[in-house]
């Protein structure tokens, strides 16, 4: 099992400055009166990861996530989040292979550096003056593309459909599900959908080649046919006259 060992917020929504939010074992609660951040913590959550749309974040655009109470900071037009995970509990997933060399390590953009058994995604949104914006993920401090990071991801079993997070709402809505959409969701944790849809794929891919194999088969035939009708042209004896 993965855990999340602490998500650093920085000039990420309604948290100025930066936040380092840690979530020891066992069971973390954050509380505090409406309004004042604490599903931006999982909108941050969702933001690193890139497990969501802006929408999903509960934001128009990008940029709105940015930390807008100093809009005159200069600061004010970058903001970032690092989520660190604690991967002592999953020897088999290759730690090796998912942390990159000590030196990044080191760097981790000057935070909390990494043990061995932690691995830190972070995003980075930049906001031009003109109001274009770039978006960046770190592996451990080195930049890689989305792909990438969803394909690292992936192999911890974290992803974009899953429950992995359970946003406001969602508990309603799989309490008032018929049992077939529960069932659903249930094989979708359990990875069983995964493996039904590569079965599907396969099916697909083979009717397909069924089909190509058929139409070879059809224009060897015509060829074939073709063959034998010239043969018979051929070998039939003619009368040329000069
Ligand atoms: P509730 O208990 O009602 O669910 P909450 O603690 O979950 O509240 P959030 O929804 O996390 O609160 O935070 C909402 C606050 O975040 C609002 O006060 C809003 O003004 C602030 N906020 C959102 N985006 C930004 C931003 N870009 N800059 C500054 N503050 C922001
Ligand atoms: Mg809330």
């Amino acid at each position: 099992m993965v855990y999340i060992k602490r998500v650093e917020l920085s000039h990420f929504k309604s948290f100025g400055g930066t936040t380092s939010v840690p979530f020891l074992p066992g069971f973390t609660v954050v509380s505090g009166p409406n309004g004042s951040g604490k599903s931006n913590i999982l909108d941050a959550l969702l933001f690193c990861l890139g497990l969501a749309t802006s929408k999903g974040m509960r934001a128009e655009r990008l940029p709105d996530l940015i930390n807008n109470n100093n809009s005159n900071n200069r600061n004010a037009s970058e903001a970032s989040v690092s989520v660190t995970f604690d991967l002592s509990d999953l020897a088999e997933v290759g730690i090796q292979e998912l942390s990159s060399s000590e030196e990044s390590q080191e760097n981790n953009n000057g935070h909390h550096p990494i043990t061995s058994n932690e691995w830190t995604v972070t995003r980075r949104l930049r906001v031009t003056k003109a109001g274009t914006y770039s978006s960046t993920f770190y592996i451990n401090g080195e930049p890689c593309n989305a792909t990438e990071l969803h394909e690292q991801l992936n192999r911890l079993r974290i992803y974009p459909e899953g429950y992995n997070v359970v946003l406001q709402g969602d508990v309603t809505r799989i309490i008032t599900m018929n049992s077939r959409e529960r069932r659903e969701i249930i094989d979708e944790l359990a990875g069983v959908a995964e493996f039904d849809r590569k079965i599907e794929k396969r099916k697909i891919l083979s009717n397909r080649f069924e089909i190509e194999k058929n139409d070879i088969s059809l224009s060897n035939k015509n060829y074939s046919d073709r063959s034998n009708v010239w043969h018979r042209i051929a070998s039939k004896p003619r009368n040329i006259r000069n």
